[in-house]
Formats: C-alpha cells, sequence, structure tokens
C-alpha cells in the first residue's frame, strides 16, 4: 500500500523540517509543489492548468534540468511562481558523502541565483536528509517536506486514487507534491486539472512558498 500522508510520529521526530505551512483555518491556502522539473511540455502543461485559476505554486527544480530548459525557468519566474532548490544532480544525501552533497546543493543554489531570483527553499531528492546536512543548509533557507505525497510517479497508483488521496489531505497550510517530469506524466496529467476545479470550489488558493 502506498502511503501518501506523512505517518504522524514522523514530524515527531523531524520537528525541524517544515511538513506544513504555518496558517490559519480561514486562510484557505494550500502549496502545490512541483518537484523535478523543469521539463519541456510537462512543465508547460502545469503552468497553463495553474493559469486558468490565476493559482501560484513552488516549483523545485533539479539544477541540471534548469541549465538544459532556461526558457522554462524564465517562464516559471515571470508567472509569478517560487522555484525551489532540488540539488543540481537530485542527489541522495544518505548515498552522497556530506561534502559532495552540499556542494551539489551549491551548485543548484547559484543556478538559481543566475535567474535573478532567490531559492524559496530546499527539498531534499527522495526526502532523504542527515542532520548534518540539514544544520548547515538550515542556516541559509528552510528545508520544505510535505503534508501530502502524490506518488504521481508511481505507476502502480490509479488517477482516482491520488485524486481521492489529494482531496482528503488538503487542508489550509498543507504542503502537496507533485512531479512535473516524464515518468509522473500519465497520471498528473489526469489529476491535476480535477484537483485544481477542486480547489476551486472549496474556496481554496494556491501559494508560492
Ligand atoms: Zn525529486
Amino acid at each position: 500500500m502506498f502511503i501518501h500522508q506523512i505517518p504522524r510520529i514522523i514530524p515527531k521526530v523531524l520537528p525541524k523540517l517544515t511538513w506544513q505551512y504555518q496558517t490559519t483555518d480561514e486562510s484557505r491556502e494550500v502549496y502545490f509543489t512541483f518537484d523535478d522539473g523543469p521539463t519541456v511540455e510537462i512543465t508547460n502543461f502545469v503552468l497553463d492548468c495553474l493559469d486558468s485559476y490565476a493559482f501560484k505554486a513552488t516549483f523545485f527544480c533539479i539544477g541540471k534540468n534548469m541549465l538544459a530548459n532556461p526558457e522554462l525557468v524564465q517562464l516559471i519566474i515571470n508567472k509569478g511562481h517560487s522555484i525551489g532548490n532540488h540539488t543540481m544532480n537530485h542527489a541522495n544525501a544518505w548515498k552522497y558523502n556530506r561534502l559532495s552533497f552540499l556542494q551539489d546543493y551549491q551548485s543548484c543554489q547559484d543556478v538559481i541565483h543566475g535567474f535573478g531570483v532567490k531559492s524559496a527553499g530546499f527539498r531534499p531528492p527522495y526526502g532523504r536528509i542527515t542532520n548534518y546536512i540539514y544544520n548547515q543548509i538550515s542556516k541559509i533557507e528552510r528545508v520544505y517536506m510535505w503534508t501530502y505525497l502524490s506518488g504521481d510517479y508511481n505507476k502502480d497508483l490509479s488517477p482516482i486514487d491520488i485524486l481521492q488521496s489529494a482531496k482528503q489531505s488538503i487542508k489550509p497550510g498543507c504542503i502537496l507534491v507533485f512531479h512535473d517530469s516524464v515518468k509522473a506524466f500519465p497520471r498528473l496529467q489526469m489529476v491535476l486539472p480535477e484537483l485544481l476545479e477542486f480547489c476551486k470550489r472549496e474556496n481554496y488558493t494556491l501559494k508560492g512558498l
């Protein structure tokens, strides 16, 4: 079984990481995040969907994908969305040595700054991080985990299941993870339009981090 929501115990164990945005119930703001892009056509699809509702989101981009698709990065910025750091090469903090990992992080940071914007925060690839790396990066910016992991990259999940679990998870301040990647697109393209319509119907506003 795929676990979309974080078991309650985990945020207690790792309270320093950001699992949910602090907001009031009345604000009805939710935070959609798209990891692993930018990807030609797929990121464009996501941007078009968000545009239809004037919603904003955060793109945790991979540095090498930003270098390969600078025009897409510019489009994300021009449309008023946020860009976050997802390392240069989708680095796994449990496999890299700490210095190589931090170099990979910094390279991505440099790419983002090259576009003249500030990173909105860091999301560790695979959600993997160590105490040492957390301590170093949190001096620079906030480390964002999530309230809801869609699993859109998992071909064994049906779009209907993802939709249902996502709708149940949407609460003020929640952070949702999707992927503007080739792997996730078969599910993302079915789920996203309907989920955005749901948010509008329920009076939620999507914001960048
Ligand atoms: Zn990722």
